[in-house]
């Protein structure tokens, strides 16, 4: 088995995949549509995104089962296939990255996706640490037993389910990545500061920490670069390809190639070891991304430079206490929508 370590250990850094969701809209996913159940009803479309990331440079890939546990699938009434879905998801991935590796020449790692149960603790909801355990770890050791390398704890906002899913996680023996989503004035939905996440979760036993989703490439590179002094682990930067906005009803992200490409590389200088991209990031950009980072001699982080190029963080997401003028901001309450990537 390929560890993270190992495969960090020859480059340095290591270039992730991009959006799930996303692309499966554009495959034919529809609104509301659980895409677990693709690995067992449309397994190939699933690969071939999969292998689309691989061919465009990906070193590792998130399965298909970010929504794979009891508590999500129970609102598809799927709450009983959870072994079942997330078994597919991991076999898909793993068969995707060895045909790749052998293709290419490249070791690709596959990282067992676990996103958050959509319920919240007690005493705001009525999940408690066991409830949440019992269901990250059936979820755990399904990817486990489908080939994961490792899981990876994603979406997060509540330190409460963090500690749950990485000892679940854990349980099986793999190692575990652990992000946090940062959309709420640089906190997380549920308040936790990206420099505190960062400290619990590697002391929870996370072998890297970082951030993904949210609003866009600037906020993200802000959230991770306040993590890196905090921990000795590897720290993780998956950000969306651009502002998610609503247009025709729908969510798009305007992100280009060379804005994904600019931030691969400014996140790399910042000192991150894993880079991808989440909602919003196509198999184009993972490319251009590659080549980018392939082409470009890490240097001195430069903030000014950093702005310039990817744009002022939270500069259009109200602080707390802040008020901004009716009608002003006019990018209020986007980058909330979230859940699938
Ligand atoms: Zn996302």
């Amino acid at each position: 088995m390929t560890t993270l370590n190992a495969t960090l250990a020859d480059a340095g850094w290591i270039l992730a995949d991009g959006a799930t969701g996303t692309n499966y809209f554009k495959q034919g996913l529809e609104t509301g549509y659980p895409p677990e159940l693709w690995n067992v009803e449309r397994p190939e479309d699933v690969a071939a995104l999969h292998t689309a990331f691989i061919d465009a440079g990906s070193q590792l890939v998130l399965t298909n089962s970010f929504g794979g546990t009891h508590h999500r699938l129970r609102l598809h009434d799927a709450q009983d296939r959870v072994g079942e879905l997330n078994l597919a998801a991991a076999r898909l991935a793993r068969q995707a990255a060895d045909a790749g590796r052998d293709r290419n020449g490249r070791p690709v790692l596959v990282a067992g996706s676990i996103g958050p149960t959509g319920e919240l603790f007690a005493p705001m909801g009525a999940l408690d640490y066991d409830d949440a355990r019992a269901a990250f770890t059936k979820q755990a050791e399904a990817l486990a037993e489908g080939g994961a390398d490792l899981l990876w704890v994603e979406t997060m906002s509540s330190l409460e389910e963090v500690q749950a899913a990485i000892d679940a996680a854990a349980s099986t023996g793999l190692e575990v990545a652990a992000c946090m989503t940062f959309d709420t004035a640089a906190r997380s939905m549920m308040g936790v500061t990206p420099a505190d996440f960062a400290r619990q979760a590697a002391g929870f036993g996370a072998a890297c920490v970082g951030a993904n989703c949210g609003i866009g490439p600037a906020e993200l590179l802000h959230s991770v670069r306040e993590m890196v002094p905090m921990v000795g682990t590897p720290v993780i930067a998956k950000g969306n390809c651009g502002i998610p906005e609503y247009v025709d009803g729908g969510i798009h992200y305007h992100g280009t190639p060379e804005l994904m490409a600019e931030y691969a590389c400014f996140a790399r200088d910042a000192g991150i070891s894993i880079i991808g991209g989440c909602c919003g990031t196509t198999p184009d950009h993972v490319a251009a991304m590659a080549s980018a980072l392939r082409s470009t001699p890490t240097r001195t982080f430069d903030n000014e430079a950093a702005l310039a190029a990817l744009g002022m963080p939270w500069k259009d997401v109200p602080m707390p206490g802040e008020r901004r003028p009716e009608g002003g901001a006019g990018r209020r309450g986007r980058g909330r929508r979230r859940g699938r990537d």
